[in-house]
């Protein structure tokens, strides 16, 4: 099983999102917050066992990217991801 990257997060004074990529600011969500089921058994794409909230994020850099909240034997992990895009039909 391979997971996407997951990188940790870079904030400005402890508080501002910087974009995980090039550490741009400026950021607008970009689609709906979600919930990703690990059922337990690392279903979702983390490398935790347990769910993982998803929120989306596009950056006036143009990165697309997630911050993300996975939980894992009672512990709650935070980080970001890339943004993964379904290609259009
Ligand atoms: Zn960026």
């Amino acid at each position: 099983m391979t997971t996407s990257l997951m990188f940790p997060l870079h904030l400005i004074d402890g508080a501002v999102l910087r974009c995980p990529f090039c550490s741009g600011e400026y950021h607008h969500l970009d689609g709906h917050i979600r919930i990703e089921p690990g059922n337990d058994r690392y279903d979702a794409d983390w490398s935790g066992r347990g769910d993982v909230i998803r929120i989306p994020f596009k950056g006036e850099c143009g990165h697309c990217w997630q911050l993300c909240i996975g939980f894992h034997k009672g512990h709650q992990r935070i980080f970001t991801q890339a943004a993964i895009h379904e290609p259009s039909v």
